[in-house]
């Protein structure tokens, strides 16, 4: 058998795992799966394809990672083992963006936009009242509920925002319930501009900037800006990602979402690990997510629900952008929490295949949160991965609103 599929490295560093997340601490244990009738490593050395694919495989847990890939046949002796019954095993979905740290619910608001009213960047002031009148608890009740149904769609990794409190106050204690059940935390004082500052908006800029930077900056791992008309522009925006980078904190851009705006380029130039929305590009711009390293993140729930054109991923791939799907779930603007989903969508209505569709999902959102041990599904990886009730992962497409996952491991855990 290749040296790769029997040699447990375990080289891959894990990121620091905060108090209270789930994988921090590993079952000792060995687990194999087996009988798995094809299994999507995402390494194209390991198997065949660009998802590198294994048929009749096995997988190996110990300690939270993989420890062993292979064929069943080969399988090493384990403490325990689960049989997947010839159906597909795929990596944990990345989710690389959502908005989960909110209150209350927009539903009129959808209503009426499916009844002909445009969607606008204002809305999310409605979410920051009721977001600001929460207790920390109901929010932590929300984020945990809203956490749960993301693991039960086969997502092990998400990425969460603040951005609905939008004081120092209000940022910094949604980061802090955040980074008690999310590994990725991301500071997005720079949302929109609230009401009380409507009329002097570098006003709040240099709020963000200062003392709500220096409440959120020990909570966060990311700031994100969402430069557009109506939210920021490209100077305020440039403000707010020096600033957070000058503390320690990794840029991330939304991007083009209503307009061929400078949001990309300006991602691109500071080294964003990822531009997100990228709706509205010009070839400027495909060329310089081409030629940077930063990652195109979509977000097809947005458009879907906006009932708005969607993002050319096709033009970004052939260009050579990597690019990442996510939900960007929130309650305004993409209130699904499904990559299944996402990935669906992105197959019908965005010109990516199954198999790029899969790998955006998981490796892509993976590179979109600069993460090596996720994402993919090799020796040394942590053990984040879900069974799905099909015998081929294109059936995430191919049967689009059916519920596939059977079931998923986070860390080494079985958690749905
Ligand atoms: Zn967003």
């Amino acid at each position: 058998m290749p040296e790769q599929h029997a040699t447990a490295h375990g080289t891959t560093t894990p990121a620091t795992a905060p108090t209270g997340d789930p994988t921090s601490s590993a079952p000792t244990a060995s687990t194999a799966i087996v009988n798995i009738g094809t299994l999507v490593t995402n390494d194209p050395s390991l198997g065949s394809g660009p998802l590198g694919l294994i048929h009749d495989a096995a997988v190996v847990i110990d300690g939270g990672r993989i420890a062993w890939i292979g064929t069943h046949s080969e399988t090493p002796p384990t403490d325990s083992h689960h049989d997947a019954g010839g159906r597909a095993v795929i990596p944990g979905f990345v989710d690389s963006h959502s908005h989960l740290l909110f209150a209350g619910d927009r539903t009129d608001e959808f209503n009426a936009r499916m009844s002909g009213r445009p969607y606008t960047a204002g809305g999310i002031r409605t979410t920051v009242a009721a977001t600001r009148r929460a207790t920390d608890a109901q929010l932590a009740a929300n984020l945990t509920a809203l956490l749960t149904e993301m693991r039960r769609q086969g997502t092990t990794t998400v990425e969460v925002k603040s951005g609905y409190g939008l004081t120092a106050e209000h940022e910094s204690r949604a980061l802090r319930v955040a980074r008690e059940h999310a590994e990725e935390t991301t500071y997005l004082g720079a949302h929109v501009v609230p009401a009380e500052y409507a009329a002097a908006p570098d006003a709040y800029v240099a709020r963000v900037t200062g003392p709500m930077l220096d409440a959120c900056a020990p909570h966060a791992r990311w700031i994100d800006v969402f430069c557009e008309e109506g939210a920021f522009d490209a100077d305020q925006a440039r403000a707010v990602l020096t600033a957070g980078r000058a503390r320690g904190l990794l840029p991330r851009v939304h991007a083009n979402q209503l307009t061929a705006g400078p949001g990309v380029r300006l991602a691109v130039e500071l080294g964003a690990a990822s531009a997100d929305h990228c709706t509205h590009l010009t070839d400027a711009d495909v060329d310089a997510l081409a030629q940077g390293s930063t990652v195109a993140t979509l977000l097809p729930g947005c458009e879907f629900s906006t009932r708005a054109p969607y993002p050319d991923a096709r033009r970004l791939l052939d260009a050579g952008a990597v690019v990442a799907l996510a939900t960007d779930c929130n309650p305004g603007s993409s209130f699904t929490s499904s990559m299944p989903f996402c990935v669906a969508v992105a197959v019908r209505e965005m010109g990516m295949t199954p198999d790029e569709a899969l790998w955006s999902a998981t490796a892509g959102g993976a590179a979109a949160l600069r993460r090596a041990d996720i994402g993919h599904l090799t020796p040394g990886a942590r053990a984040d991965l879900a069974l799905l009730d099909a015998p081929s992962p294109s059936h995430l497409a191919y049967r689009p609103g059916v519920p596939l996952v059977a079931a998923v491991w986070q860390g080494g855990h079985r958690v749905a």
